[in-house]
């Protein structure tokens, strides 16, 4: 049986290859005070549990998982509402802005609970904790698409253990791996000779 993927993962793969290859193929992880600011708007959500507002259960941290897909992880918060129908809610650090990594994510963990409890989720939201708003997403037949083919890249990934170059751009300042993947060397390949061959020359 192949090896399930963590589903934060996808939302890696999305932002940028080479970051999901450092960390599933090396291991590598790292913090800055992008990932440091996304664990403390975690950090009641990480708590499992539940408790129920205005009607509404709210199961915090539930471990979801996808034998189909090879995937598991866990929804930050999933709303059973009167009807007993489920409403995934991932936290998110920023401003309400839309994301296709964040809305794959999501869409990730409603394949799961489909899978898990037999039921048809059709949307789910992300909250944003910097504007305190949340994003209705619908998980359409693109949006399902999507994830699946990411999932599936995600696996073949893993299985070719190969790290793809670094392409620099203006997301590389966020990434908590810049230090690690040096985007502006390893993206120009005679840059990284240069630099390799000083380094074995002392
Ligand atoms: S620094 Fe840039 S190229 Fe390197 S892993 Fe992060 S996003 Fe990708």
């Amino acid at each position: 049986m192949r090896e399930p993927l963590a589903l934060s993962l996808l939302n890696d793969f999305l932002y940028c290859h080479r970051r999901a290859a450092l960390k599933i193929v090396e291991g590598w992880r790292s913090a800055n005070a992008h990932t440091a600011r996304g664990d403390i708007v975690h950090e009641h959500a990480d708590l499992p549990g539940y408790e129920v507002a205005k009607g509404v259960k709210l199961l915090r941290a539930l471990p979801v998982f996808s034998d189909r897909l090879g995937l598991n992880g866990k929804c930050d918060i999933i709303e059973q509402r009167a009807d007993g129908s489920l409403f995934p809610v991932e936290f998110k650090v920023g401003k309400r802005r839309q994301w296709e990594n964040d809305d794959a994510q999501l869409c990730a963990q409603a394949l799961c609970l489909e899978e898990m409890f037999h039921v048809a989720i059709p949307r789910g939201a992300v909250f944003h904790a910097d504007s305190k708003r949340r994003r209705e997403i619908e998980f359409t037949s693109d949006l399902r698409a999507l994830t699946e083919k990411t999932i599936s890249d995600l696996h073949a990934l893993l299985d070719s253990s190969a790290i793809p170059r670094a392409v620099f751009r203006e997301a590389c300042e966020e990434c908590s791996l810049y230090e690690i993947c040096l985007p502006r060397v390893t993206s120009q390949p005679a840059a990284f000779r240069q630099a390799a061959e000083k380094l074995f020359q002392t």
